[in-house]
């Protein structure tokens, strides 16, 4: 198959996302907004990066367009993302939007947690079927010095992040992540503790390794646990055993505790190529379709959404978005250098 054959307009309904090696990109990253409420420390420096200004971020209702033309083109899962999603006001709007696409596709969301509880009924009722929540630390007193905020702003964030999750586990039908960045010397000691979690309670720890992206210009190589690593440190607990691999799992490789109610997961972003299986495009909050987290090339939509550009335009340009997925991505741990775009503007 050659490049063009991915981005020739084709017949409506029978145009699918396919990158130039074969993989079907049909899991689409919105991210809402740039703003954040936190620092962590891996994804921006202290003071932040400079914010977008609100005519450069896409409107909901730009956004909803574009949610609406991947999911013609195949699109069948979306996650919202951030900066911190939950700070986008009016987010339910979007959501209805995309809670009425059919059919629905699998809509998920992913937040640090601070707002969740506030949230949950609008996320439930929108039809959102799993929340991941970023969080690093089960230590109240370290969670300001990960997130950027000083330590009695910590515990009590902290305290809300937990608020939260159980709130979230209380929700029938809502799946339950924690996604916790490796970090050497500030939680590879919480590891036991993270995975003790799922003995109990019903959900999934992800264990995901730091990367070298976007803004975190002050990526500390130093700091760099790799996912067998944090799969050793678990040794004392027994016997993982490794779950099969389900349409959809994305990067992560999958366990159990012996007779857990939840269940582990690793990435291994930089020490093992996860590209393999990449089913991803993501929207940036200023419009942009990236489609590898680590490159810094991108396609802007804005031009099309703003000049009066039609479905079909927006269609061909997603096409020409995947056309342009590199097969892999050329990072590794040793490169203190980041690439692509700001994490905060992309969302992961
Ligand atoms: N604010 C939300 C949150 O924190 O969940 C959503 C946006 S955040 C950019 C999405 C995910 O990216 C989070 O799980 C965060 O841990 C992860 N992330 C950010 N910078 C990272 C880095 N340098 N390496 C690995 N993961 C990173
Ligand atoms: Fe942390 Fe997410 Fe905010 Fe980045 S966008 S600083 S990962 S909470």
């Amino acid at each position: 198959m050659t490049k063009a054959d991915h981005i020739s307009p084709g017949s409506p309904g029978l145009r699918r996302l396919v990158d130039p090696y074969g993989r079907r990109l049909h899991y689409l990253r919105l991210s809402v907004t740039d703003r954040c409420n936190q620092r962590c420390l891996y994804c921006m420096p202290p003071s932040g990066i400079a914010k977008l200004n609100h005519q450069e971020i896409l409107s909901l209702e730009e956004q909803a367009r574009v949610a609406r033309v991947a999911h013609s083109l195949g699109v069948d899962k979306i996650r919202l993302t951030g900066g911190e999603p939950l700070l986008r006001r009016d987010l339910p709007v979007l959501l209805q939007a995309l809670g009425r696409l059919s059919p629905r596709p699998d809509l998920r969301l992913t937040t640090n947690g601070r707002l969740l509880a506030a949230h949950l009924d609008q996320i439930c009722q929108a039809g959102v079927t799993a929340v991941n929540v970023s969080l690093d630390t089960l230590r109240p007193e370290r969670f300001g010095l990960i997130t950027g905020l000083d330590l009695e702003e910590g515990r009590r964030a902290f305290a809300a992040v937990w608020e939260g999750i159980r709130a979230a586990l209380a929700r029938p039908g809502l799946t339950v992540k924690l996604n916790l960045v490796l970090l050497k010397g500030l939680n590879h000691d919480e590891l036991v503790d993270f995975a003790r979690l799922t003995l109990d309670l019903p959900l999934a720890v992800r264990f995901i390794e730091y990367m070298p992206v976007g803004a975190a210009k002050t990526f500390a190589p130093e700091r760099f646990l790799s996912a067998d690593q944090a799969l050793a440190a678990l040794a004392g607990l027994g016997a993982l055993e490794e779950l099969p691999r389900q349409a959809g799992d994305g990067p992560a490789q999958r366990f159990r505790l012996p007779g857990a109610a939840g269940e582990l997961g690793v990435i291994h972003a930089l020490s093992n190529h996860f590209c393999v299986t990449c089913n991803r495009l993501r929207l940036s909050a200023e419009g942009r379709l990236v489609p590898c987290l680590f490159s810094d090339r991108n396609l802007d939509l804005k031009p099309i959404l703003r000049g009066g550009g039609d479905d079909a335009a927006l269609a061909l340009a997603m096409l020409q978005a995947a056309a342009m997925k590199p097969r892999h991505h050329q990072q590794t741990q040793t490169l203190a250098t980041p690439s692509g775009c700001a994490m905060s503007r992309l969302g992961g």
